[in-house]
């Protein structure tokens, strides 16, 4: 059966996209992918989504995201989508050997914040790691906190978080950043800032139900000396990976891989395919703005598909 909308991703873009797209009985199907829920899954308190004055805790967000959809009878899939066929009109989408076609898509699939593959990392997040200073830097007033990476994002978290900690420290691999010159001005003219050069990051020390991170493992890269720092704080501040490789040769997208909209709508470069949240957004990525979007992908889509059939 050809579905009217297929959205590929669970996050708050995806969640919003199908609530609007089933209140419009456009019965949209909606695949969740490996991570149901998105990124907030990953964090605990999230302050600044508006509606829930004493914080909600991003698990407990998603589900009720999901809810909603699901309340005006969206078709939820918990499966992966591995490969599309945009080349026709028929929309063709694969989850395995199962084939799915629409006559539209609203693409969802979010930009993932890279990690350092640690496993302390996974235990520690929201207890203390962070991996989105806008996020959480709040929760770090007065506190020494570190940053992970050399490049514009690091920076930029960096300069962001002295607003709030007492100290703020980058980490980095090498001898020089990697950062635009006025971004590297930026973060090493501020007094708030300092620098551990030539150091990478071993180990996340503390537990989550014992007041979460206490202390950073740092290798010096150079001479290989292993030291322990304490810490209150650790963003990762190593980029995102926009999870658009398998859209790439139908769509277009931008150098980092953020699939590109245009008329100021969610409209992508193929007709009736359509993109919201972290995954057309390489600047704000808020849930707010990823919700926002979403709803304006559904909207779109909604137009579109009305035009088709008219
Ligand atoms: C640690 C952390 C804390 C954060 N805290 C906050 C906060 O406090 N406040 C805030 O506003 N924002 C916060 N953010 C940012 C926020 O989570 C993102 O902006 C938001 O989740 C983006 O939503 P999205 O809908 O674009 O997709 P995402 O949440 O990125 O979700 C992407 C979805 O796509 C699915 N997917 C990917 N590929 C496929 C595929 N091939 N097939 C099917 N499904 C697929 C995944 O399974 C996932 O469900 C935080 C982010 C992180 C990492």
């Amino acid at each position: 059966m050809k579905r009217n909308i297929i959205i590929v991703g669970s996050g708050p873009s995806g969640y919003t996209a199908a609530l609007y797209a089933a209140r419009a009985n456009l019965n949209p199907l909606l695949f969740e992918g490996s991570q149901p829920g998105g990124q907030l899954t990953i964090t605990t308190d999230v302050e600044n989504y508006p509606g829930f004055p004493d914080g909600v805790m991003g698990p407990e967000l998603m589900e009720k995201f999901k809810k909603q959809a699901e309340r005006f009878g969206t078709e939820i899939k918990n499966q992966m989508i591995d490969k599309v066929d945009f080349s026709g009109d028929s929309l063709k989408l694969w989850s395995g050997a199962e084939e799915f076609s629409a006559h539209s898509v609203i693409i969802s699939t979010g930009a993932s914040a890279r990690l350092l593959g640690l496993e302390s990392e996974k235990k520690l997040m929201g207890y203390g790691v962070s991996a989105c200073a806008t996020c959480d830097g709040f929760f770090f007033k007065d506190k020494k906190v570190f940053v992970v990476g050399g490049g514009d994002s690091a920076m930029e978290e960096a300069v962001f978080l002295t607003k709030f900690a007492s100290s703020v420290t980058i980490i980095h691999r090498r001898d020089s950043f990697r950062a635009s010159k006025i971004m590297q001005d930026k973060a090493l003219n501020n007094k708030k800032i300092d620098v551990l050069w030539n150091s990478s990051v071993l180990d996340m020390l503390g537990e989550p139900d014992e007041g979460g991170l206490k202390s950073i493992l740092i290798k010096n890269t150079i001479d290989g000396k292993e030291s322990e720092i304490s810490a209150d704080g650790l963003f990762l501040g190593i980029g995102h990976t926009p999870n658009s490789e398998i859209f790439k040769d139908y769509i277009d997208l931008n150098d980092k891989g953020y699939i590109l909209t245009f008329n100021n709508s969610t409209e992508t470069s193929k007709k009736g395919v359509f993109a919201a949240g972290d995954i057309m957004d390489p600047i704000y990525r808020q849930a707010i703005t990823a919700a926002g979007s979403g709803c304006m992908s559904a909207l779109d889509a909604e137009r579109f598909l009305e035009n088709l059939h008219s």
